[in-house]
């Protein structure tokens, strides 16, 4: 069964400036939705629950996505675990007990591929949540993100609320971190690049010993999975959205060299962490129900540093 959302329907995209809620907040605005409902941390402080409640109780969304939280790349999460598993798990409970007040009529939380345990059996599939020890640099926001799905589970179990999860594997686009203390992997390299090039540098130094894999999913096609879910999807636990295929860090540094500064060199800081040796999510379940993505990394790659020129360096140039 589908679950229609009409254009004037009040759909709430919690987290609408970072990464994956201006994806879904295009996305929306895209298939012609008229009626989004927004707020930045001066309005409404997620991590505060009366502030929630009562943000909540005003605007009254049908429909939620929540994506909003405290991210970041592996120095961050390692660096900062206080405010991963505070910000996230405060965020996380705030909404779903605020949005269980309000009626909400489905909530779509979501999490990351992070929270499967570090040696998972590749491709990971649903089923390896919680059977094994989580990457030690990524604990803390694991831990917030599979206490999120467990909430979606328990208010579906305990009160029959519509909310489901969604866990996406590691995501770029526009409107990423570009920070190189706390950005994710591609958005850093395309900047050192950038950077390089920029100073007539002919090397770059990439972090861990680049054989680790990961798998990677352009954030327009992540907000495409979320609206196909929020419409198809109405089961317990997590379901997986991933690209189909991964990538050696030290390949994926070779390819946006080539589209950033092909003339540079590149080494490796083995005095920095591999992470997770490797994260490739089998999304199975997902085709089953018909969705399949559309952006491969090349042409991702170069979309978004065509972005990221125009947005970023235009912007401090
Ligand atoms: P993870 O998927 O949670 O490990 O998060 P990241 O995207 O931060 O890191 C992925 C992999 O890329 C790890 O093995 C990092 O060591 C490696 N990596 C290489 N260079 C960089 C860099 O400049 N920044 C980040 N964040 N990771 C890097």
């Amino acid at each position: 069964m589908t679950f229609v959302v009409a254009p004037d329907e009040p759909v709430f995209v919690a987290g609408h400036r970072g990464l994956v809620g201006s994806a879904i907040v295009r996305r929306l605005e895209a298939g012609g939705h008229r009626n989004l409902l927004t707020a930045n941390r001066q309005q409404v402080d997620l991590r505060d629950q009366a502030a929630v409640n009562a943000w909540m109780d005003q605007h009254r969304p049908r429909v939620i996505y929540l994506v909003a939280g405290t991210v970041g790349g592996i120095l961050a999460n390692s660096t900062r675990p206080a405010e991963f598993l505070y910000d996230n798990l405060m965020i996380h409970a705030n909404v779903i007990q605020a949005a269980r007040s309000a009626q909400v009529e489905k909530l779509l939380y979501l999490g990351s591929s992070c929270i499967y345990p570090r040696l998972a059996d590749q491709p990971i599939t649903e089923e390896a949540l919680l059977t094994g020890p989580l990457e030690p640099t990524n604990e803390a926001y694991a831990i917030a993100k599979i206490a999120g799905i467990k909430m979606c589970d328990a208010y579906r179990t305990q009160y029959g609320c519509n909310f489901v999860s969604a866990m996406p594997t590691n995501l770029y686009g526009p409107n990423d971190n570009f920070d190189l203390e706390s950005s994710h992997v591609l958005p850093a390299l395309m900047r050192k690049f950038d950077d390089a090039r920029r100073s007539g540098a002919d090397s770059v130094t990439v972090w861990g010993t680049g054989t680790p894999r990961r798998e990677f999913l352009h954030v327009d096609d992540l907000a495409d999975a979320c609206v196909f879910l929020m419409a198809r999807y109405t089961e317990p636990g997590p379901i997986n959205v991933g690209f189909g295929s991964d990538v050696a860090i030290g390949e994926l540094a070779a390819l946006v060299r080539d589209v950033v500064h092909p003339e540079a060199s590149i080494e490796f800081d083995t005095s920095k962490p591999d992470g997770m040796p490797r994260k490739l999510l089998d999304s199975d379940r997902l085709h089953q129900l018909g969705w399949r993505p559309s952006i491969d990394l090349e042409d991702g790659i170069r979309s978004t540093y065509e972005w990221y020129l125009a947005n970023v360096t235009g912007a401090t140039s």
